[in-house]
């Protein structure tokens, strides 16, 4: 159970385990794995299986193995490798020893296959993958046996060995399961277990030129680690007959298959090939584009491991298909970012506030809260003088109704500042466009004097010009305009609901010098523009580049309410 005042609900998987543990199925062990395609980088529904995996044998005292399913040479490379295990440390998980690759079964997986044909339940077959496909028969009508069928275990072993040794070329023969072609599961009508690929894999070079399918090779590798409890997505669910039937005939440790419901997400897609698309076709900058819903482009983003952890334990696990707001994942976020990031005032689109009646020279150190919500984050300084910056928003000429901001006549307070009244503007005489607004400050409201004065409508934040440091701020949206990035017109794919206005950049944001030490990994809140954190991969000393990593407007938040959760 989790060490939190609130028990951990449970679920369905935890359910199957207890059952286990009590008749002592797997002697009271827990072993089980996450097992990635190095294709590409991980992404939110990985971080549900990992957090699944990982938990599950941390809280039955069992241990998890990282283990890369890496059968196809082709698409597979040691830059996902690397990726994927940094991102699963990052998200709070260690395997430890247990660093597995399916290619260090091929050996094995070898003599497996070399077992069932002398068992007479494998063959060589000559058809081509098209004619394997038409013999395969349908859902509604059944497959029919392949010429090469009945072939003897010896020139089964024969050929087999020949395929292995490079003797036929790329799609010539594949080695396939004897089983059933009327089976009313297609999974089950003669599967192939081998192709011949002559490619060069990413760990074992040019050692092989027949690699193991995925069905081939998955079962048997959980079987070989001592897996207990092998969870993966409900898409497999109608593979595991075949699983099963592979341990059955090999006589081998036979793990139990569990199926959840993988994470769909409004706003985001999660396919790895889709996202491949993505990068492939310049429409985000890589993988770890802070748009992207890889581990990467969230870390990228700002979010941080704890808020993926919460979000992946709040949505629970069930056995059906559904689709999780993305407002809770965000909602996750600002609950733990409202925890720990500091405040600071940072202004996004500047406007140039003249305060005529302050001294020229003077500069005011202001006293600032960092946290409200942590009295122990303490307090700091604030540069303040005549001449600040403040948003082009927080100022309108021609004010609408309940405009509380500065506009001509009013007045409002600068956040731990003083009370300051508007002026007059100054416009650029050639564009009209307002370049300066002008006020008076009244020295007797100064904020925490004891001796505010009259309270105002509005409040709002600003920074000190000379003082402030320049930056790039950038500012996100979902990268889809449909929360269903799915749902296209006949012939369109999913590239048309690409956002086109996902990414804003504001090039001359300028923020209070408290800021000047930011580094990636520190979280800020920018007070009444969200959460922001340094760019990891664009910031430097040179050009300081934050991202908002969310907003402060919590729309999970208001739905719970209205819902009376
Ligand atoms: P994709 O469809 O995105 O390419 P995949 O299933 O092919 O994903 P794998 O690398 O095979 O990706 O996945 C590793 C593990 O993560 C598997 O156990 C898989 O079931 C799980 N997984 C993948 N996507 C999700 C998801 N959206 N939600 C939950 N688990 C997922
Ligand atoms: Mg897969």
């Amino acid at each position: 159970m989790a060490q939190n005042d609130t028990p951990t609900p449970s679920h369905f998987i935890r359910d199957i385990i207890e059952e286990h543990n009590k008749i002592n199925r797997f002697g009271g062990k827990v072993i089980t794995r996450f097992p990635p395609e190095p294709n590409g980088y991980l992404h939110i529904g990985h971080a549900k299986a990992i957090c699944l995996d990982f938990g599950m044998a941390k809280e039955y005292g069992g241990r998890c193995h990282l283990r890369f399913d890496d059968t196809n040479p082709t698409k597979e490379e040691q830059e996902y490798v690397d990726s994927i295990m940094e991102d699963v440390r990052w998200l709070g998980f260690d395997w430890g020893k247990h660093l597995y690759f399916a290619s260090d079964y091929f050996d094995r997986l070898y003599d497996y296959a070399v077992q069932l044909i002398k068992a007479g339940k494998a063959y060589v077959d000559d058809l081509s993958a098209d004619e394997i496909r038409e013999y395969r028969g349908t859902l509604t009508a059944p497959g029919k046996g392949s010429p090469y069928r009945n072939r003897s275990v010896e020139e089964n072993l024969d050929l087999f060995a020949r395929m292995r040794a490079g003797e036929f070329p790329d799609g010539s023969k594949t080695l396939r399961a004897k089983i059933d072609m009327a089976s009313p599961n297609l999974n089950m009508r003669d599967p192939v277990m081998y192709r011949i690929r002559k490619a060069e894999h990413h760990r074992t070079g040019d050692k092989w030129c027949i690699y193991p399918m995925y069905d081939w090779a998955h079962g048997q590798s959980d079987s070989i680690e001592g897996i207990t409890h092998s969870m993966c997505t409900l898409e497999y669910e109608d593979h595991r007959p075949l699983y099963d039937w592979y341990l059955d005939q090999l006589g081998i440790h036979h793990p139990q298959q569990i199926e959840f419901a993988r994470l769909n997400l409004t706003y985001t897609l999660m396919s790895k090939r889709r996202l491949l698309t993505l990068v492939e076709k310049g429409h985000v900058t890589g993988w770890d584009d802070p748009r992207m819903p890889t581990l990467a482009g969230l870390r990228r983003r700002g979010y941080t491991p704890e808020a993926i952890r919460d979000f992946c334990e709040r949505i629970g696990v069930a056995k059906s298909n559904s689709t999780v707001d993305i407002a809770l994942l965000e909602h996750c976020l600002r609950e733990d970012l409202n925890k720990r990031a500091p405040r600071m005032m940072a202004v996004l689109r500047p406007l140039k506030l003249v305060i005529e009646n302050y001294p020229e020279d003077q500069v005011e150190e202001l006293e600032a809260v960092n946290n409200p919500e942590d009295p122990s984050a303490g307090t700091r300084q604030a540069p303040f003088s005549r001449v600040l910056y403040i948003e082009q928003d927080d100022f309108r000429e021609n004010p609408p109704k309940k405009y509380f901001r500065l506009f001509p006549g009013n007045e409002v307070r600068l956040r731990y500042a003083y009370i300051v009244k508007c002026t007059g503007v100054v416009k650029d005489e050639k564009t009209g466009e307002i370049i300066e607004v002008r006020c008076t400050y009244d020295p007797a409201t100064k904020s925490g004097s004891g001796q505010e004065g009259k309270k105002v409508k509005g409040t709002i934040h600003w920074v000190s010009a000379a003082q402030a440091i320049p930056a790039e701020v950038r500012l996100y949206d979902h990268l889809f305009t449909k929360p269903n990035p799915d749902e296209v017109e006949g012939g369109q794919d999913f590239t048309v609901n690409i956002n086109s206005n996902s990414l804003e950049t504001l090039p001359s944001s300028r923020l209070e010098p408290s800021l000047a030490g930011a580094t990636p990994g520190n979280f800020y809140q920018f007070e009444r523009q969200g959460y922001f954190c340094v760019d990891a991969k664009d910031s430097s000393s040179a050009r300081l580049v934050f991202n908002r990593t969310v907003t402060l407007r919590d729309t999970w938040a208001k739905i719970e309410k209205k819902d009376g959760k």
